[in-house]
């Protein structure tokens, strides 16, 4: 039985989290779970998964979630508030497997605080790794904990690696990796049309239900970036061999290229619960619960290059991580401040990108050899960030 701590349950990834967890109750217990201030939802998980702690960052929630567990008599779950308890929960001892799911910066420390607990983490939260690529990497190491992809087209690569792989090393037989992209909501619409482009519009993803951010990031293609900073620093290869493919029926999660010309693709419907329980249950499989594939309804399978021009926040994210130091950071941040500008009304959608490239042309540039330099890096390009976007409107 393993015991399973969840950051950010009450989001996309944690609920798709829950539906696997509940179809294996032989193998799986639900340890902790953790959200914002999402107190209905995580009411709702707590009668039907009965965690042991939960932990809401935002104080009137926590007071809220108290009182409701309590009239439904679930008096012993205990109810923790704020930032720091993100992390406690995340290194309890009798948590195997910790799912990385908080979206954006503020997963860094409660994933760290797992990685140091040499738990299985999970790892959905990208922005994480973004920001602190080397030295999460170190600490994984060092601590011995065990990363296992959650994001599809990393999940993908990694099932495509050799036997025995650990993510981290490098392996010289791989020539390259191809990480797939179904191009986004936006990728027949015409230029002259991207300025007038809604939130509403942003998130209807054509092929994967997600959170409002990452739906933002797929549609800008900045989540594509921040997918190529992720896989550099998984597979330990530089951004050069690694290549984006748009791929529209997203049935191939990504591909392993490989020195003899031999390609290993991953295939399957596109629903977030295969590669969750692939890396839950890794190195067996169980059930996910995701019908299986028919390729005879799918019929073809089309690739084309992508259209630099609509998507200047992808070459935003390679330019970033070619200069290193704290431009991943940076350009994590600014990014996060502008899809937020962007879902309140306050910017338009070709203004993300003219923001993160301004942020990153007058943010301090550092080496980053230590986590404070990280949270330093990050609060300094958010305050330019809402400079920037203030002097746009
Ligand atoms: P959602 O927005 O659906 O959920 C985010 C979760 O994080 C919620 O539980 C939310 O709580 C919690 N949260 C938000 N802000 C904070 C905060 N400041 N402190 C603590 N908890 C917080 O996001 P997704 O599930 O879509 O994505 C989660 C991560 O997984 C992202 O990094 C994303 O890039 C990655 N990912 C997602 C995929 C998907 O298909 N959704 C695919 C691949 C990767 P509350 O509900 O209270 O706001």
């Amino acid at each position: 039985m393993k015991g399973i701590c969840i950051l950010g349950s009450t989001g996309s990834i944690g609920q798709s989290t829950l539906d696997v967890i509940e179809r294996h109750p032989d193998r799986y217990k639900v340890i902790a779970l953790t959200a914002n201030r999402s107190v209905e939802r995580l009411h709702e998980q707590c009668i039907r998964h009965h965690p042991e702690k939960v932990v809401v960052v935002d104080e009137m929630s926590a007071e809220t979630l108290r009182k409701s567990l309590s009239s439904s008599g679930l008096k012993d779950i205990t109810v923790l508030q704020g930032i720091s308890a993100l992390a406690e929960v995340a290194a309890l001892d009798n948590v195997d497997q910790v799912m990385a799911a908080i979206v954006g910066a503020a997963g860094l420390m409660p994933t760290l605080s797992a990685v140091r607990a040499g738990k299985r983490i999970l790892l959905a939260n990208k922005e994480a790794l973004v920001m602190s690529g080397r030295l999460f990497m170190r600490e994984v190491e060092k601590f011995g904990a065990e990363l296992l992809p959650i994001d599809s087209e990393h999940n993908a690569l990694f099932q495509c690696m050799p036997a025995g792989y650990r993510v981290g090393e490098r392996k010289a037989e791989v020539r390259s990796l191809l990480l797939t992209a179904s191009g986004g909501p936006f990728r027949e619409l015409p230029l002259e049309s991207f300025r007038e482009i809604t939130p509403e519009q942003a998130c209807a993803h054509p092929k994967w239900v997600m959170g409002r951010k990452i739906s933002v990031d797929s549609a800008t293609m900045m989540n594509k970036g921040l997918e190529l900073i992720e896989a550099s620093w998984l597979f330990n290869l530089p951004v050069e061999q690694i290549k984006v493919v748009i791929h529209p029926q997203s049935i191939i999660h990504s591909l392993v290229d490989y020195v003899d010309g031999t390609m290993l693709a991953q295939m399957g419907n596109p629903d977030m619960r295969i590669p969750i329980a692939h890396a839950m249950a890794w190195p067996d499989r169980i059930d996910s619960g995701v019908k299986p594939l028919d390729l005879f309804a799918i019929k073809k399978l089309e690739f084309e290059t992508l259209d630099n021009e609509r998507f200047p926040c992808l070459e935003l994210a390679i330019k970033a991580m070619k200069k290193g130091g704290n431009c991943s950071v940076t350009l994590n941040a600014a990014n996060e401040v502008a899809v937020e500008a962007f879902l309140n009304g306050g910017i338009h959608f070709t203004e993300i990108a003219l923001v993160i490239e301004k942020v990153m042309s007058e943010a301090p540039f550092c080496e980053i050899e230590n986590i404070e330099q990280v949270l330093d890096s990050d609060v300094r390009a958010r305050a330019l960030a809402e400079e920037t976007i203030k002097a746009l409107t």
